[in-house]
């Protein structure tokens, strides 16, 4: 309920008394006083001009009438007759004196009346004529007082009169207005007064109301009302949109403290993580400003660029520098402590100054993560080997910083080197023994060239010991020769070269090259054994990047093995297939078959496994190395029974060369 409800309407009046109401009160009342007293002035004014102007008109009367008669009584010096006269005149209103004068004698009669004595008076002078022997004579003179006393006491009254009458009415006027204006007006701005003094806009409270009966026509009085409920509800409404943005500023703030909170502790976490994990880890920034120019230029293979523009990468090498490293960096590279680590970074790949290009690659084309194994130089002068990890946080910018991972893998690196060199040995001890198991072959595959030779050799001289030697014959003979020495000799190479020492090496290879020089080692066998081979190559086949030895040993093992499943079918039955196909883009891949009896069932998951074997006298080694040197190569080997021929299928995939 508003609070105006309350308030009764003598304590709005009292309240009037200190405020507006005294005030229009007392405006009226100047107000009305001043208009009184000047319409007061000149109402007496006016009433005293008419009085006035009555006396002059009792004067001008007396001055028409009076001097003949008078004129009379003086031109007979009748004393008493001009007393009569003189006395009338007196009794007239207004008139104080009359005096009548004789003149032209030396001893003028006098006549003179008074009534009584004031000021200010109106005065005339009237001259009283004779005619005298035919001429107009001046004879007296009539002196007339007139008093106006009689007038300013009137006008005092009247004045008196005006000023009571009027002043009580402006009175009881001012009060009918004090009452009617309080009573529209006053009272109910007490009323809003009151409303606003205990509105609270952060609770919803009733609309302001006036107590009144309400006018056919919303009045002034209506729109103010109107006007403070539009603000109180504006008021609220914005205090409540207020309270819900300081609400949502609060959850902001508070999601934010806790964001950063979160953000805090994961720092520590990660400078925890940083300095106590058993990794070398480094933080690195470089300037790489030039890559997006690079981009902008078309610039996709880095590399070729480094090699026209080696400045480019000798600055992005120098601008390289080390941040903060841990604990385990200083031990790792043999530093007294961390800042001996901190500067320029570009030492770290003077071992492994490939590693650095790739890793630059690898940033340029946007790689987050890079992984690469590495030499790197201690400061005591050794050389270790690591894993190198470089991360690097999205968005990659041309200052965002790297994350350095170094870990120690030199002793992996040296018992992988061992494992390789054992593999190696292996793989040539399982060669020799292949050499061992045809030789019988080989030696028949050398010596019949050989015969082939020396069998040409002899006729070549008979012929030249002829008178006229048959030069054409000597000459295709000659040739023959030639082509079986080639032969023997390319058979001993190969026969070498399986026999031979050597470090595994990686050179460009088509497939179906190696099968067909691992076929000459084996033609005899071929002929002997009675089977048919069928190579089926693939001349659009990519290249691979292999060892020809190493893979030469793994199509004679394979085909070997092949031969010996063959055997129980007798000679001339038996049917071996090498095809190449390249069964995906960038592979290439060698399928071995055969139309033997198949891989027994049990052993299809124990083939490769080492010692296995199925035959007599078998060693179990030929596929176990055989996997062993296709998966160096980064390929895969496997065996089944889904042959084209019916028997067992072999088949290698290896990855084309880049
Ligand atoms: P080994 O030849 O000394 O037995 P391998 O590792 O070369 O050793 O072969 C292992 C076993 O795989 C063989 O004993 C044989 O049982 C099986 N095997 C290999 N090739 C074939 C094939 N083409 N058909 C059937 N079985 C095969």
């Amino acid at each position: 309920m508003p609070p105006s409800a309350t308030r009764e309407p003598w304590q709005t009046m009292a309240g009037m008394r200190r405020g507006v109401g005294m005030r229009l009160l007392i405006g009226v009342l100047i107000f009305s006083s001043v208009i009184t007293l000047i319409m007061t002035a000149v109402q007496l004014y006016l009433d005293y001009r008419y009085d006035v102007g009555l006396i002059e008109h009792r004067l001008n009367e007396i001055g028409e009438g009076y001097p003949d008669i008078i004129g009379e009584s003086l031109w007979h010096l009748d004393r008493e007759q001009l007393r009569i006269e003189v006395e009338s005149i007196l009794k007239l209103p207004d008139i104080q004196a009359v005096t009548v004068r004789e003149t032209g004698t030396g001893h003028p009669l006098v006549i003179m009346a008074r009534r009584r004595q004031s000021t200010p008076v109106l005065t005339r002078e009237l001259p009283i004529n004779r005619v005298v022997e035919g001429q107009l004579k001046q004879i007296g003179t009539l002196y007339i007082e007139a008093a106006l006393t009689d007038v300013y006491r009137r006008l005092m009254g009247e004045a008196l009169v005006i000023l009571v009458s009027q002043g009580a009415k402006t009175f009881l006027v001012s009060l009918f207005i004090l009452f009617i204006f309080s009573r529209l007006v006053t009272r109910h701005l007490a009323t809003i007064a009151q409303f606003m003094r205990v509105y609270d806009f952060h609770r919803p409270t009733a609309a302001l109301a006036l107590k009144r009966r309400p006018p056919p026509v919303p009045d002034e009085l209506d729109q103010v009302v109107m006007s403070f409920n539009d603000l109180c509800a504006s008021l609220q409404l914005s205090y409540r949109n207020q309270r819900a943005a300081n609400d949502a500023l609060e959850q902001d703030v508070a999601m934010r403290i806790r964001k950063e909170e979160a953000l805090r502790e994961a720092e520590q976490r990660y400078r925890h993580l940083f300095h106590d994990m058993p990794i070398a880890l480094m933080q690195m920034h470089g300037n790489f400003d030039i890559f997006p120019a690079l981009h902008e230029a078309g610039v996709t293979d880095l590399n070729a660029y480094f090699d026209a523009n080696p400045d480019v990468l000798r600055r992005l090498t120098s601008a390289i520098a080390i941040d903060e490293v841990n604990a385990r960096s200083v031990e790792l590279l043999r530093a007294r402590n961390a800042a001996q680590l901190v500067g320029p970074a570009g030492r770290l790949w003077t071992e492994s100054p490939g590693t650095l290009r790739r890793a630059f690659e690898s940033r340029y084309h946007g790689e987050t993560r890079f992984d690469e194994e590495m030499k790197v130089a201690t400061l005591d002068g050794r050389v270790i080997d690591v894993l190198c990890t470089i991360s690097r946080p999205q968005p990659i910018g041309s200052h965002t910083p790297t994350l350095l991972g170094l870990i120690d893998i030199t002793e992996r690196v040296r018992v992988r080197d061992k494992l390789q060199q054992l593999e190696t040995d292996l793989a040539h001890a399982g060669r020799i023994s292949l050499l061992g198991e045809l030789m019988a072959s080989i030696a028949h595959e050398i010596n019949q060239p050989l015969g082939a030779v020396a069998a040409s050799a002899q006729a070549i001289q008979n012929w030249l010991n002829r008178p006229e030697p048959p030069l054409h014959e000597v000459r295709e003979l000659t040739a023959l020769t030639l082509a079986s020495a080639r032969r023997a000799s390319d058979i001993i190479v190969r026969t070498r070269a399986m026999a031979a020492k050597g470090k595994p090496r990686r050179d460009p290879l088509h497939l179906d090259e190696v099968i067909d020089e691992a076929l000459l080692l084996l033609s005899h066998e071929i002929q002997v054994k009675g089977v048919e081979i069928f190579h089926r190559p693939a001349p659009a086949a990519p290249r691979i990047m292999a060892d020809r030895t190493q893979l030469q040993q793994v199509v004679v093992n394979l085909t070997v093995n092949a031969m010996q499943a063959l055997a129980p079918l007798g000679a001339g039955n038996g049917k071996i297939a090498l095809t190449v196909v390249v069964p995906a883009p960038g592979m290439v891949c060698c399928v071995i078959e055969d139309n033997g009896p198949g891989i027994r069932q049990d052993s299809l998951a124990l083939l490769f496994e080492r010692f296995f074997t199925t035959s007599e006298g078998g060693m179990g080694m030929g596929l176990a190395i055989c996997r062993t040197i296709i998966e160096a190569h980064g390929g895969r080997i496997a065996a089944d029974n889904v042959s084209t021929l019916g028997g067992a299928r072999f088949t290698f995939t290896l990855p084309a060369s880049a």
